[in-house]
């Protein structure tokens, strides 16, 4: 599932793509895209307005339009291409059309949603997000005081949108192997350096992987483009049974919350 880097790339680049433009129309080829919702008011609430901005919030797009916004969430693989002239060919389940060309929200296993807000805030998944790990306010004091307040293990506290946005399974389970922390301690346990620890490799692994997100940046051109060269800066992840990187001992997999978790007891405590 696309995670804040991936999404922060595609904002970047899509951005330049749509902005300022007016959304000629819009089409609905697949309405499982717009549920709950509905594809009528999708349509009548995108077309004629113009893109005002693109923005990111947690593992969520936003087109900011003059009179509410698109927000578009690309769940386990939905993604983005661009039809120069609009010849729209292939699996699209919503495409966008302007002037020069069309933008189709593409996602073969219709987990994904393109949903019409009047605000942003309005979307319940964006209501009660927690802090931006890559903005200013997110600083070692604030992460060390929500840890205290959390009995929850590592990992599921990382995956808690409500305390921290846009991490997923993937940056969660590598910024505890890279701070040395099992996903299994309790939050309220963490000392206050391993805290500073864990903020430092939060921040870090998420710097990388978007700089690795945007280079190459998406190509909306090629509808088999996917983010490349992740896999090289992963320490952790999907490397179940193999020998730790760092210590040497066996890396194993554990089911937390319904999801996988990729952690070395050698070296995570
Ligand atoms: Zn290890």
């Amino acid at each position: 599932m696309p995670e804040l880097p991936e999404v922060e790339s595609v904002a970047r680049t899509v951005r330049s793509l749509v902005r300022g433009k007016t959304i000629l129309r819009c089409d609905v080829i697949h309405a499982i895209a717009t549920k709950p919702q509905g594809p009528a008011l999708l349509r009548r609430k995108a077309e004629g307005q113009r893109v005002e901005q693109v923005e990111r919030r947690g593992k969520y797009l936003i087109f900011r339009l003059c009179a509410g916004c698109l927000v578009l969430h690309f769940k386990l693989d939905g993604q983005l291409v661009w039809f120069p002239n609009r010849n729209v060919a292939g699996h699209v389940d919503i495409a966008l059309h302007f002037e020069d060309g069309a933008l189709g929200f593409v996602d073969r296993r219709h987990f994904g949603r393109v949903l019409f807000h009047r605000r942003a805030e309005d979307v319940p998944g964006i209501a009660g997000m927690g802090v931006e790990p890559l903005s200013r306010e997110f600083t070692p004091t604030v992460l060390a005081a929500r840890l205290r307040k959390s009995r929850r293990p590592l990992k599921l506290f990382l995956l808690d949108q409500t305390r921290i946005a846009g991490l997923g399974n993937i940056y969660s389970s590598e910024a505890l192997w890279r701070a040395g922390l099992s996903p299994r301690r309790r939050a309220h346990r963490v000392t206050h350096a391993e805290s500073q620890r864990l903020h430092k490799e939060i921040v870090g692994v998420l710097r990388r992987a978007l700089e690795c997100c945007l280079h190459p940046a998406p190509d909306f051109r090629n509808p088999e483009w996917w983010f490349q060269g992740l896999e090289k800066i992963l320490r952790v992840y999907g490397r179940e049974g193999k020998s730790c990187r760092r210590c040497g001992g066996r890396v194993r997999r554990i089911d937390q919350g319904g999801r996988s978790t990729f952690w070395c007891p050698g070296c995570q405590h």
